[in-house]
């Protein structure tokens, strides 16, 4: 199989509020609204899906709201199998306003209990065998244990699938400090920085601390995102500089996890180490260019994918 496996284990309904102003203690009246299924690692998937990549999304979904992302699914021909609880799973609320801003309201969704999680790696362990690769991505919801993402990587290890793992701060470096580690991270600077507690100076300090930092030895592939800038990458033992096109970005907002996908696909197809990265690039490029959050024009696929370059770093 070339299939993958999509954790989003706090999904939400992510609405959006455009308001041309916002008004603080009165009444706001919307017209348009828009309201999707969201989370990171939806997002992966439907990027998966649109890159023509076997994908079914799993994670703790619940409640009316779970029900209403698992009916966006349905539409989208997605293949879910998420495991139900009987809790309501979160809305995410965005308010695009004054020109610009943006006001955000987050749930912090179900609030779960070791027996859910103990229940989840189940259901995970009664799956995983079937994927050639697992994404797991974002945040966990209140109540599991930050080591979850842990025991899932060693879980899926146990059956040789290798795990992509695109999370932060404790759920991360768990995930790197322990004995058997994920096949792939993709942080970007930003937590670099925070997993190993220094700021980050340049492209040379960069290649020096993913050599050197204990947490980052014996993880196949390290891709550290860097927004407009491409991404660096430390595979095994060799370093690359992924430079990419300039390009008017529409919304950045979902390219890193169109990375993951880019990624996850071109691991899936066996592709050259090279290309691998060309089409992560390829495919976070590719989302910017959206107004939509996870989205892609594939037939500006080969056009920017002939304008990223790799060299050896
Ligand atoms: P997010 O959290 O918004 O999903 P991230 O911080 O995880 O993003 P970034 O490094 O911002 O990830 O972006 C991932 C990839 O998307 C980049 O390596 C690049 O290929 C593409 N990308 C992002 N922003 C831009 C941009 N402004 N111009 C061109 N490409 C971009």
């Amino acid at each position: 199989s070339n299939s993958v496996l999509t954790i989003t284990m706090n999904p939400s309904v992510d609405i959006s509020y455009p308001l041309e102003h916002l008004k603080i203690d009165t009444v706001n009246r919307v017209k348009e609204v828009s309201k999707t299924a969201g989370g990171k690692g939806l997002n992966v998937t439907r990027v998966l899906k649109q890159l023509d990549v076997p994908v079914t999304a799993s994670g703790i979904i619940g409640g009316t709201i779970g029900q209403y992302i698992l009916n966006q699914l349905d539409e989208k021909k997605v293949d879910h199998a998420f495991m139900k609880i009987n809790q309501e799973s979160r809305n995410c609320i965005a308010i695009l306003h004054d020109g610009g801003d943006q006001t955000e309201i987050l749930e912090s969704g179900p609030s779960l209990t070791e027996d859910d999680e103990n229940n989840f790696l189940e259901h995970f362990e009664e799956q995983v065998s079937e994927f050639s690769l697992v994404t797991i991505s974002g945040s966990l919801p209140q109540g599991l244990s930050t080591a979850l993402y842990t025991k899932m990587v060693k879980v899926a290890a146990k059956h040789n699938v290798p795990v992509i793992l695109d999370s932060s701060n404790e759920a991360l470096r768990l995930a790197l400090e322990a004995d058997v580690k994920p096949f792939m991270i993709k942080p970007n600077q930003d937590e670099i920085a925070q997993l190993i507690g220094k700021e980050v100076e340049d492209l040379d300090d960069l290649k020096e601390k993913l050599a050197t930092e204990e947490i980052f030895q014996d993880i196949p592939w390290v891709v550290v995102s860097l927004g407009s800038k491409g991404c660096f990458v430390k595979h095994i033992d060799k370093f690359f500089k992924v430079n990419i096109p300039k390009i008017h970005a529409i919304n950045p907002v979902g390219s890193g996890d169109s990375t993951v996908a880019g990624l996850a696909a071109g691991i899936v197809k066996h592709e050259s180490p090279e290309d691998v990265m060309k089409r992560a690039m390829t495919v976070g490029i590719l989302n910017t260019l959206q107004e939509k959050t996870g989205f892609i024009d594939i037939n500006q696929y080969k056009d920017y994918f002939e304008k990223v370059n790799v060299v050896n770093y």
